[in-house]
C-alpha cells in the first residue's frame, strides 16, 4: 500500500509528487506520454531556443522561488529583461506602449480623450449587489467599470494573452478573482487595487512578481522533478481502470503493452478536465463525472520564427504586442522571444513566437502550417515591419490549449468539491480547478501535498 497515486505528470503533478518524496512518503506518479511536464516543452533547434508551451513563468509568491532553489534550479534561472516590462497594444494597426506611469495615462495614444476622462470616474460608480457580481462576465464587469474602449483596448488583448479566451464568456469570479475582489470589498476597482496594496504591505506579504525562465528553457523545471521522481514517474503510462475498497484505491494502469498495478491510501488527480471525466472510475463516481459540465479548452498554435535582425524594422524593446479582437490583424499576438531572454538566437538573430487561434478565432483552430506561416508573415509585417523570409520556423499546435474558466467552471469545480467530500483519499488538483497559469499549477501541487502524510 503506497501513500500515494499521482495521475498526470504536468507541473501540478510532478511538483505534489516531488513534495511527497520530500516528505518520506511512498508514491507513484502516472503520466501518459513520453515526457513530464505537459506542455512545457523547450526545443533547441539551429541555434535558436524556443518555447512550443508557455514562455515565462511568473513566479507568484516566494514559495515557488524556494521551491526553485532547492530543486538546485537557481544558477540555471534567468530573470525576463528589464525590457520585459514595456508590452504593446495594436491600436489602428500599430503596436503602442501600453503606459506605465500616470505621465503616460493621459498622453497615450491607445486611448482617446473620452476614454481616459471614463477612467476617471471609476472609484465614484456604484457596485453591483454581490449575488449579481457572481455571475458577472469580464466584458460586463469592464465596460460597466471602465467603458467599451477599455475593455476593447486594455481587457480584450489581455484576455487574449492569458487565457487565449473571449471576455464575453469568462467569468470574472473564476477567471480574475481579485478584480472582483476589489469591486466587492473596496467598492471599485481603483480603490479595492489601493485598500488590497496597503493591507499587503502592512501584513509583509507584498511581494513583487517577476517573470522567469532558465538557461536551456522553461522546461528544465519539469525535466529536474523527473529525474529526482526516479523510477516513481512512470512516463507512457495510460490509466485503464481505478476501483475503490475499505483500505484505499486500486490503479491500474497499461505501459508499453503491460499492465501494472498500484494500492494507494491516495489518489492525486491532476488531469485536465475531459481526462478527469473519461478516466475509468468505478460507479457511481464514472456517472456523476460525465453528466458534468465541459469547460471549453480552445486551440492555440504557437509559431517560434527566426529571422535576421536587421529583417525586423521595429527595435522589439519589450514582452510582445498583443492585439485586440477589433483590430485587424489575425494574430492573437506575438511575443519578443529573444528580447526577453538571453541564448534565444543565433548573433545578429531574433527569435519571435506568434500565437494563432484561442476561443475568439476557433475559425483557425484546424488552420494548415501554411496557412499559419501566411498568416504570421501577413501580420509581422503590418505589426513589426518584418521583411521577406524567416531564416527558421517551429510550429507547436495545441488542440486543447487552456481551460476556461466560464459559466460552467463553478459547477464543475462543486463536482469536484463534492466527490472529494465523499471520498476519502481522493484529491484533484491543476489547471482545470485551481488557476491557469503555470505558477498556480506548482501551489496547487504543493497544497495537495500539504493535505498528505
Ligand atoms: C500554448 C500555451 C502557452 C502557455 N503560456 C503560458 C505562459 O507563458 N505562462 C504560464 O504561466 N502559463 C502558460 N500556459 C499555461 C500553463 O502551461 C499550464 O496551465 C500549466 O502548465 C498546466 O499544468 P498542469 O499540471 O495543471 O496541467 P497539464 O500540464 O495539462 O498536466 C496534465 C498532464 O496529464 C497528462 N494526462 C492527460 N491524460 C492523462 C491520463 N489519462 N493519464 C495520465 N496522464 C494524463 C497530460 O499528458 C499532462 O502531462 C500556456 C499553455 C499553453 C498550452
Amino acid at each position: 500500500m503506497q501513500d500515494a497515486i499521482v495521475i498526470g505528470g504536468g507541473i501540478s503533478g510532478l511538483t505534489a509528487g516531488h513534495q511527497l518524496q520530500q516528505k518520506g512518503l511512498d508514491i507513484s506518479v502516472l503520466e501518459k506520454s513520453l515526457h513530464p511536464g505537459g506542455p512545457i516543452q523547450s526545443l533547441e533547434q539551429n541555434g535558436f531556443l524556443l518555447e512550443k508551451g508557455p514562455n515565462s513563468l511568473l513566479l507568484p509568491d516566494p514559495w515557488v522561488e524556494r521551491f526553485i532553489d532547492d530543486l538546485g534550479l537557481s544558477d540555471k534561472l534567468q530573470e525576463a529583461s528589464p525590457l520585459a516590462n514595456k508590452r504593446y497594444i495594436v491600436r489602428r494597426g500599430r503596436p503602442v506602449a501600453v503606459p506605465m506611469s500616470a505621465l503616460q495615462a493621459v498622453t497615450t495614444r491607445l486611448f482617446s480623450f473620452k476614454a481616459k476622462l471614463g477612467f476617471l470616474g471609476e472609484p465614484f460608480r456604484r457596485k453591483i449587489s454581490d449575488k449579481k457580481g457572481d455571475s458577472e462576465t469580464v466584458a460586463r464587469f469592464v465596460r460597466r467599470r471602465m467603458g467599451q474602449e477599455f475593455l476593447d483596448y486594455a481587457i480584450n488583448p489581455f484576455v487574449n494573452g492569458v487565457y487565449a479566451g473571449d471576455p464575453n464568456e469568462l467569468i470574472l469570479e473564476y477567471a480574475f478573482p481579485l478584480m472582483r475582489g476589489f469591486e466587492r470589498d473596496g467598492g471599485s476597482i481603483i480603490k479595492g487595487a489601493l485598500q488590497y496594496r496597503k493591507r499587503r504591505k502592512r501584513e509583509g506579504t507584498s511581494y513583487k512578481k517577476r517573470s522567469i525562465s532558465f538557461e536551456n528553457g522553461l522546461h528544465t523545471l519539469p525535466k529536474t522533478i523527473a529525474r529526482k521522481l526516479g523510477n516513481r514517474l512512470w512516463l507512457g503510462s495510460s490509466v485503464v481502470a481505478i476501483n475503490r475498497n475499505d483500505q484505499g484505491w486500486q490503479v491500474t494502469w497499461k505501459r508499453d503493452g503491460e499492465n501494472f498495478e498500484g494500492f494507494a491510501k491516495n489518489i492525486l488527480v491532476c488531469l485536465p478536465s475531459q481526462a478527469i471525466k473519461t478516466l475509468a472510475w468505478p460507479q457511481p463516481m464514472a456517472e456523476h463525472l460525465q453528466a458534468s459540465p465541459d469547460l471549453p479548452y480552445p486551440a492555440v498554435h504557437s509559431l517560434a520564427l527566426g529571422y535576421r535582425r536587421d529583417q525586423i524594422a521595429h527595435p522589439l524593446d519589450g514582452f510582445g504586442a498583443l492585439v485586440p479582437s477589433k483590430e485587424s490583424p489575425d494574430i492573437l499576438g506575438v511575443l519578443f522571444s529573444s528580447s526577453l531572454y538571453p541564448g534565444r538566437a543565433p548573433e545578429g538573430h531574433c527569435l519571435l513566437t506568434v500565437m494563432i487561434g484561442g476561443r475568439q478565432r476557433a475559425d483557425l483552430a484546424e488552420a494548415s502550417q501554411d496557412e499559419l506561416m501566411a498568416i504570421a508573415e501577413k501580420d509581422l509585417g503590418t505589426l513589426l515591419g518584418a521583411s521577406g523570409e524567416p531564416c527558421f520556423s517551429h510550429l507547436t499546435s495545441w488542440p486543447q490549449a487552456i481551460p476556461q474558466y466560464t459559466k460552467e467552471f463553478g459547477p464543475w469545480k462543486q463536482i469536484l468539491r463534492d466527490l472529494e467530500a465523499d471520498y476519502s483519499g481522493l484529491h484533484f488538483g491543476g489547471n482545470s480547478i485551481d488557476g491557469i497559469a503555470m505558477g498556480a499549477s506548482i501551489l496547487s501541487g504543493k497544497n495537495l501535498a500539504e493535505k498528505i502524510g
